[in-house]
């Protein structure tokens, strides 16, 4: 390891670790640590959203995951952080427990064309070290943190389904609610109703949250017909869905357009958490 010090929620820098393809996150919020995977290892995702803190963001898909190195990595950190001194060196206490694995990286996870086998390789990972056993242990999580986009690709489904037997839980990425807006924020040409037909595939197999970005653009916040759309999609989507994450700007975006980006009021990213709310879903805020 080469961490020269504690790690904290707003250190996400993914070379930290020093690895390839695992890198750590203490986050205050959750109390814990959190491993994340990092497939897109060049910077390459398929979409470009303008708020994305990935530095020198490509447009592209991963090169081939190396997957002895990925088994490699994960195993010694986990063997770290389990028995070795990763915590006391490197985490406060309070926040010494593991919660999560979380394919996160630097671009879309489920376009890396190994994204099935890695899957799997994770958890034959974890199992080893008894972590997804419910007698042993608590099982952690295995999240997925997507843009969805790839969610109708029968492999890629059939992985999620996987993921659901391994305590799994997928968070879907929803922006906004019309093709202006998703093209405004993601800066791809996509069809809402399409997107939402893919969270409806993705939530049936495996538990899954919406996760939302808002902020002003130019100063403004989304404006209502855009909410109205936003809110629309989700009511289709809520008897499968199991909640959603509201974020605001909580690190600056690294593209083009970070200068006119601003963070919302806390007041007004929780006014579209109550209209969510009425739905009768959970919605955790984040600002
Ligand atoms: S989907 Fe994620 S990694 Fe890709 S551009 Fe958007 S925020 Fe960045």
């Amino acid at each position: 390891m080469t961490l020269q010090s504690y790690l904290t929620a707003f250190d996400h820098n993914r070379d930290v670790s020093g690895m390839k393809y695992i890198y750590p996150v203490v986050s205050r919020r959750a109390r814990g640590v959190s491993i994340g995977v990092n497939l897109n290892i060049n910077n390459a995702c398929n979409w470009r959203c303008i708020y994305c803190q990935v530095p020198n963001l490509t447009r592209g898909t991963p090169p081939p995951i190396e997957l002895e190195i990925l088994e490699q990595e994960l195993s010694v950190f986990l063997g770290n952080v389990l028995h070795g001194d990763f915590m006391e060196r490197y985490v406060a206490e309070g926040n010494r427990q593991l919660k999560d694995i979380a394919f996160s990286g630097n671009g879309e996870p489920t376009s890396a064309k190994e994204f099935p086998q890695v899957v799997l390789l994770v958890e034959k990972v974890l199992r080893n070290f008894n972590l997804l056993d419910s007698s042993l242990h608590s099982p952690i999580k295995i999240r997925l943190i997507t843009n969805g986009s790839l969610l109708d690709k029968p492999a890629i489904l059939e992985s999620v389904r996987h993921l659901a037997g391994c305590n799994g839980e997928v968070w879907f990425k929803l922006d906004a609610g019309t093709r202006d807006g998703i093209a405004r924020t993601n800066d791809v040409n996509l069809n809402p109703q399409s997107h939402i037909q893919r969270l409806k595939k993705c939530a049936e197999a495996c538990p899954t949250f919406i996760q939302t970005c808002m902020f002003a653009l130019d100063g403004q916040p989304p404006q209502e017909i855009e909410i109205l759309s936003y809110l629309a999609l989700i009511n289709q989507v809520k008897q499968v869905i199991q909640g959603v994450h509201l974020y605001g700007l909580a690190r600056p975006s690294l593209q083009t357009e970070a200068d006119r980006l601003s963070r919302l009021p806390a007041e007004w990213l929780e006014g579209i958490a109550q209209r969510i709310r009425h739905m009768g879903l959970i919605v955790h805020v984040s600002v």
